[in-house]
């Protein structure tokens, strides 16, 4: 089977892929957790990706949410959240935390905005863009309360801590953002 060899610089690790059901060799490092950056594991060039897009989302959580929600994407309970511009969002924060572990083919910093890196976090969060005005931060926090509050999401812990993260998010974006930065 051809396997796309997008740059000279991937190598073989002798890993497999680390996504659940995936059979891919695992050449792209990722570290398991915030809480142990030094601690990796390994992923194909599609679920790298995926790693990368989901690591703004879980924030805080531990290894444990994130392989449970890893499970449950390779079953089908995906979040409604829009991935693609989560990781937009996020993209600079990673390159700040890894540098070029991630290869910079990927152009994070393409993507920087001149946006203090906590606002541009807090909107990822809300799946919001910059700009956004105040009106449709608010209308889009309501939605996700919705969704995430823990009285219609009891015995899920991963709803609660997604709740915790866009109440922060939200507050922050109410006290601290300029929708009119430049
Ligand atoms: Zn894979």
């Amino acid at each position: 089977m051809a396997r796309r060899k997008k740059s000279e610089e991937v190598q073989s690790s002798g890993h497999p892929c680390n996504w659940g059901g995936c059979s891919n060799p695992g050449n792209f490092r990722a570290p398991r957790s915030r809480q142990n950056l030094q601690d990796y594991q390994w992923f194909c060039e599609a679920h790298i990706a995926e790693f990368n897009k989901k690591w703004n989302y879980f924030e805080g959580m531990d290894s444990d949410a994130i392989y449970a929600f890893q499970h449950d994407a390779t079953t089908g309970h995906r979040p409604t959240w829009r991935m693609d511009q989560m990781h937009r969002h996020s993209a600079a924060k990673l390159e700040e935390a890894f540098g070029k572990m991630f290869g910079d083919r990927q152009s994070y910093a393409a993507y920087a905005k001149p946006i203090p890196a906590r606002d541009k976090d807090a909107l990822a969060v809300l799946d919001l863009n910059h700009p956004s005005d105040k009106g449709a931060i608010k209308a889009q926090y309501r939605e996700l309360v919705k969704k995430y509050h823990p009285d219609v999401n009891k015995g899920n812990p991963n709803a609660e801590e997604v709740f915790k993260r866009i109440t922060r998010a939200y507050q922050h974006l109410m006290a601290h953002y300029v929708e009119s930065s430049t």
